[in-house]
């Protein structure tokens, strides 16, 4: 099993659940770069994702059947299969060199392998409030059963 606290660098092959979008996603700080966030739209999709880069991402097949979705500043941007729904990747408001990589898409990886995850505090963005530095809001923790 893939050590989803290690920092170390890495490269993963990816899908959405229907298979049309297929990428490659480097990782550079890790899966240690999991989180959550508390924003309106991360709330509601409920995703864990890590970092990549722009650079570093690649759609190897059905770049056709990506959908994008922008919303407020129009800032990041939202990527999903427009056959099967699911948000594959999106580009960072709080940072835009950087893409949010959905774990849930990686090969051999699931969502429910990280047990601790970094919340941000995306409702209180930085962006729309300049005194708020603290960019966390908590860690949410997942313990199988045994
Ligand atoms: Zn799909």
């Amino acid at each position: 099993m893939i050590d989803v606290t290690s920092n170390d660098p890495l490269t993963l092959n990816g899908q959405c659940h229907c298979g049309a979008v297929k990428f490659t996603a480097e990782l550079p700080l890790g899966l240690a770069s999991a989180r959550r966030c508390t924003c309106s739209i991360c709330r509601m999709r409920g995703a864990i994702a890590v970092t990549s880069t722009h650079d570093g991402f690649k759609i190897v097949e059905g770049a056709d059947k990506l959908a994008t979705y922008r919303f407020n500043t129009r800032t990041a941007e939202h990527h999903f299969c427009i056959q099967c729904g699911i948000y594959t990747h999106h580009k960072r408001r709080s940072n835009p060199n950087q893409l949010g990589v959905n774990v849930a898409c990686l090969d051999g990886l699931s969502p429910f392998d990280f047990h601790e995850v970094v919340v941000y505090d995306g409702q209180r963005h930085p962006g729309d409030n300049p005194t708020h530095t603290t960019f966390t809001a908590g860690t949410l923790t997942f313990t199988p059963a045994s």
